[in-house]
């Protein structure tokens, strides 16, 4: 019996685990710290071997094979260890695609992925499809083949569960886009972390699809240097192109051309506002039509798909002042999205943990359109450095949702928006962007 050594027992961990034991695998499943009482119970329930709280070398290095969860960076000891005994490591993405012949959709990039994926599985399941949605999205997609059974899946993938695919083969696969994230995981070079989106289309054969963002240099200056089979389906939003192949913008309306047909939507109509979400609506769209969906499906998918929690959400209008939830933007260009398409004077309510951010891409935006700032985080001088000049007193620091929401509405006139767009991590105050996003709308609704 082949022995599978599963590193990490959280979603994608105790999904691989699963899977190996349906497939008849020896498994052992080993985390370094605690495990969730959530993932406990599963374990037991399907009576698979493990351990907490440390690594033992013993029940490791003896593997066939190793399935490492996305959150155990590759300069961990025991990865290490395991590479110098040439056992190979593999995501539970590689690992789950042995076992699944259905068509597979998978997403990745630095911003819009959970968007657009949400956006495709809507589409497809308005379609009439039999469709699972998982990668980092709900449950693990191993977990899912495991115990379902379906004809697509749609799957949200990051970069992190990307460095361990191998042989993995999506059917259509679509960057979003590629801005500097995450690079403390890859020797802060920007090169490795756009190779590793890349890998998405490593496997990709002539009848597959890549989907992409033409707008975006760091992609296309990318794709200029390797080599793939797969059909090119970019889509832009630069005024006055037209492609052949993909989606642009045509006056008030975004064309999607797929073969030989061609699909209209107008950009008023898109369910969700902003120009980000014309971008996220176009690669939809594109995958869709890739799909052989209807164009009258697609039309009335885009145009009826209700906003996710989180991402510019909007939460209550209170004394003529909108407030909008966009805890998820935790870096810069997703901050920068959010406060572009604001039609009225922002408040904004920003600051967390930095990622080595440059907030100097957002100095114009908050010139033109930001009335005052308030810092959410526990230290918030960059913020202060950066856009001080700009804004002068109007910039407050506060230590909790609550203060920082009392404080927004304060600056907030009728007519304007309070928006959370933090460009930052969550946890220096809070548990994680769920529980900053939660806190804002409590404080909100007691306002
Ligand atoms: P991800 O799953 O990649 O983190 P989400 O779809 O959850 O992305 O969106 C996170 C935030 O990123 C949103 O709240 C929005 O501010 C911003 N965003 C969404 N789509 C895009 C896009 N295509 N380009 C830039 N920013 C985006």
């Amino acid at each position: 019996m082949s022995r599978l050594v599963v590193l990490g027992g959280a979603e994608s961990g105790i999904g691989a685990a699963v899977l190996g034991k349906v497939k008849g695998f020896d498994v052992f499943l080993s985390d370094n710290g605690k495990i969730a009482d959530k993932y406990l119970e599963m374990l037991r329930k399907w009576d698979i071997p493990f351990e907490q709280g440390g690594h033992t070398e013993e029940l490791i290095l003896n593997a066939d094979e190793v399935v490492k969860s996305p959150g155990i960076p590759s300069s961990a000891p025991m990865v290490k260890l395991l590479e110098e005994k040439g056992i190979n490591i593999i995501s539970e993405i590689e690992f789950a695609g042995r076992y699944d012949s259905a068509k597979k959709i998978c997403i990745t990039g630095s911003n819009g992925k959970t968007t657009t994926t949400s956006l495709i599985y809507y589409l497809l399941k308005q379609a009439g499809l039999n469709v699972g949605l998982g990668g980092n999205i709900g449950a693990s997609y191993a977990y899912q083949v495991a115990t379902e059974k379906h004809d697509y899946y749609v799957l949200e993938i990051s970069s992190f569960q990307l460095d361990n695919c191998q042989d993995f083969h999506p059917d259509i696969a679509i960057i979003t886009n590629i801005t500097p994230d995450h690079l403390d995981r890859y020797d802060y070079k920007m090169e490795n972390y756009v190779r590793s989106k890349f890998r998405i289309i490593k496997n990709l054969s002539s009848e597959d699809c890549f989907i992409f963002d033409s707008d975006d240099a760091i992609t296309v200056g990318h794709l200029s240097q390797i080599v793939t089979q797969a059909k090119m389906l970019p889509f832009t939003q630069k005024e006055g192109v037209q492609l052949e192949q993909g989606a642009f913008i045509k006056e008030d309306k975004m064309v999607v051309r797929y073969q030989k047909d061609e699909c209209e939507l107008y950009l008023e109509q898109l369910a969700l506002g902003g120009k980000h979400n014309i971008y996220n609506s176009m690669a939809a769209a594109l995958a869709a039509k890739a799909s052989g969906i209807d164009n009258k499906i697609i039309r009335n998918s885009l145009e009826t798909f209700q906003p996710i929690e989180h991402r510019l959400e909007p939460v209550l209008s209170v004394k003529g002042v909108l407030y909008i939830n966009d805890s998820k933007a935790t870096n810069v260009d997703s901050a920068w999205y959010a406060l572009e398409c604001q039609k009225s004077p922002v408040v904004w309510i920003a600051g967390g943990t930095d990622k080595g951010n440059d907030y100097s891409v957002l100095e114009d935006l908050v010139r033109d359109k930001v009335k005052a700032l308030v810092c959410l985080g526990v230290d918030n001088a960059k913020l202060h450095d950066s856009f001080g000049d700009i804004l002068g007193d109007k910039i407050v620091d506060a230590g909790s949702a609550e203060e920082a929401v009392r404080l927004a509405s304060g600056f907030a006139t009728d007519g304007d928006v309070v928006v959370l767009s933090p460009c930052c991590a969550s946890f220096d105050l809070f548990k994680n962007y769920e529980d900053r996003g939660d806190k804002f709308k409590e404080a909100v609704r007691n306002l």
